[in-house]
């Protein structure tokens, strides 16, 4: 494996690393800091301020205090947009910077960073910054002599907790619709991807958000996180990350009655019919699977072929895993990174160790890359059955389940057999078949001959344990508003 290139210069001192707290960039009370560390080398890039309950507490009062009665209270709906059409504009500026951030925090290819996430992240502030002055109410026919009309309000102080799979685009999509909404922040990233945050925080200062609009206190899930849901100043918490997190915070949010949207966990289905274009569903497949090393919630870990092209496909998969480049991720030609961190690492080898002993065959990868760095080989599994753990828990890494099956009424049944619900794919020339499938999968997003697109104006979330609520298009912005009635006598 290649070693490792870093992408300009850049000295410890010009990370931003302190909490941003009511518009002041700070060490934690408790002056403590944790190392984040570059997947690809094992090294820290820098010591980060760890948030505890006592930085949350003062975040949250910050979120109050401009929710309540500052400029933010204030604030006509347009300048809002105007905002986060400015920040927009900041981070587009910027765009190299981030992405090389991004790479060198999280691993991911820096070509998937600038051309993939970065683009979605601008396109999502622009999406919701329009917004900010179209959230309308109704004027509503009640009997009797009264005017009745709704407000749509923001919900008030929100709690965000995110994951380090896609830390910008994560920070994207969770401010966007609470910002246009009229919603202050308390933002938690994940510990092992502060740093793009941390820059997104400097630049939203740079744009012009009131103090307290936007605050981040990076920290772990127990110590930092756990407080923020307990907290009674909170309103709502918004959270990315596991599922069984995520039913931990939907309990203790409880105590308090606080709005709860979750985005977890998946195990989608991606079924490819015999009269596919095998071509397309190939690619398709490939991207749909080891797109940021496999670590993407709705990734098609499941990849159910039909019986006649069951063969030929299993071939061509291993054929072009076994072709994916994996290494250094800033290097152009790279399509694969490091896994996040050692215990990412250890769990997928674990998964890959358990598919092996199972009965699974492993037609391609199976093992590590080099010995330093989180990297592990594109791993193709044929004859995965049902049952088997690979083909049940979500693995989050490079790894593929491919199963066989025979008949439409089959593959219905089996892939919607699993807790989660989050997306499917089918590749099929018959468009009536896909569109029947479309409507009998339980899933919150179906894509038909093609995978992984996303648009901040198409909404995204999960059936059953993938999660609570939607993302993205005008429907997160229901997550963030609260509607009320107000009835005035005409007498
Ligand atoms: P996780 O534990 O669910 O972490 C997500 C976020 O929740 C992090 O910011 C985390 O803090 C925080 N958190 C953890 N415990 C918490 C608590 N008790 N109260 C409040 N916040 C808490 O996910 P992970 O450990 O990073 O990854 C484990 C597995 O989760 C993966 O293997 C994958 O299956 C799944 N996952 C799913 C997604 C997704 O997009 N749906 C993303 C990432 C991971 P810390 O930074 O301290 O962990
Ligand atoms: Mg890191």
């Amino acid at each position: 494996m290649a070693t490792v290139t870093q992408p300009r210069p850049r000295t410890a001192a010009s990370y931003q690393t302190k909490m941003l707290i009511d518009g002041q960039f700070r060490d934690g009370v408790e002056g403590r800091t944790f190392a984040t560390v570059n997947p690809s080398t094992e090294e820290v890039i820098a010591q980060v301020s760890e948030g505890t309950a006592a930085d949350i507490d003062l975040a949250v009062k910050a979120a109050r205090k401009a929710f309540d009665s500052g400029p933010w209270s204030k604030m006509d709906a347009r300048d809002r947009g105007r905002l986060l059409y400015k920040l927009a504009d900041l981070i587009e500026a910027n765009i190299d910077d981030l992405a090389a951030l991004e790479t060198l925090d999280n691993g991911k290819p820096l070509k998937e960073a600038r051309h993939g996430d970065l683009p979605l992240v601008i396109d999502c502030l622009r999406y919701y910054a329009g917004w900010a002055d179209k959230l309308t109410g109704d004027t509503i026919p009640v009997r009797g002599d009264y005017f009745c009309y709704s407000r749509r309000e923001p919900v008030g102080v929100v709690g965000q907790i995110i994951p380090w799979n896609f830390p910008m685009l994560m920070v994207a999509w969770k401010w966007g619709p609470a910002l246009a909404a009229g919603c202050t922040i308390v933002m938690k990233p994940a510990e092992q991807t502060p740093l793009t945050a941390l820059r997104l925080g400097e630049l939203a200062m740079e744009a012009g958000f009131p103090a307290g609009v936007i605050n981040l206190v990076p920290g772990f899930g127990p110590s930092a996180g756990a407080p923020l849901v307990d907290h009674e100043g909170v309103d709502k918490i918004a959270f990315t990350g596991s599922t069984e997190v995520g039913k931990t915070i939907m309990r203790n949010a409880a105590r308090t009655l606080k709005r709860v949207t979750l985005e977890l966990g998946g195990k989608s289905p991606n079924i490819v019919f015999a009269d596919a274009d095998l071509d397309a569903a190939v690619d398709g497949a490939m991207l749909g699977l080891f797109l940021n090393q496999g670590q993407a919630c709705c990734a098609g870990s499941r990849l159910l072929v039909q019986d006649k092209v069951y063969d030929a496909m299993v071939e061509r998969l291993a054929d072009a895993a076994s072709k994916r480049k994996v290494g250094d991720p800033f290097a152009p030609d790279t399509d694969q990174g490091p896994q996040i961190d050692d215990d990412q690492f250890r769990k997928i080898m674990g998964y890959i160790e358990k598919g092996k002993e199972q009965g699974a065959q492993c037609v391609a990868g199976g093992g590590r890359v080099g010995d330093k760095g989180f990297f592990i080989q594109p791993t193709v599994f044929a004859d995965v059955q049902d049952h088997m753990d690979i083909a049940v828990d979500e693995i989050f890494g490079p790894v593929m389940q491919v199963l066989k099956f025979t008949e439409v009424e089959e593959v219905v049944k089996r892939a919607n057999t699993t807790d989660y619900g989050l997306a499917a794919g089918v590749w099929s020339r018959d468009i009536g078949k896909a569109h029947d499938l479309a409507a009998r999968l339980r899933a919150g997003t179906v894509w038909i001959n093609c995978y992984d697109v996303f648009d901040a104006a198409a909404p995204f979330g999960g059936f059953k344990s993938s999660g609570i609520g939607r993302e993205l298009g005008h429907q997160a912005l229901e997550n963030y508003t609260e509607h009320k009635t107000v009835t005035v006598s005409l007498k």
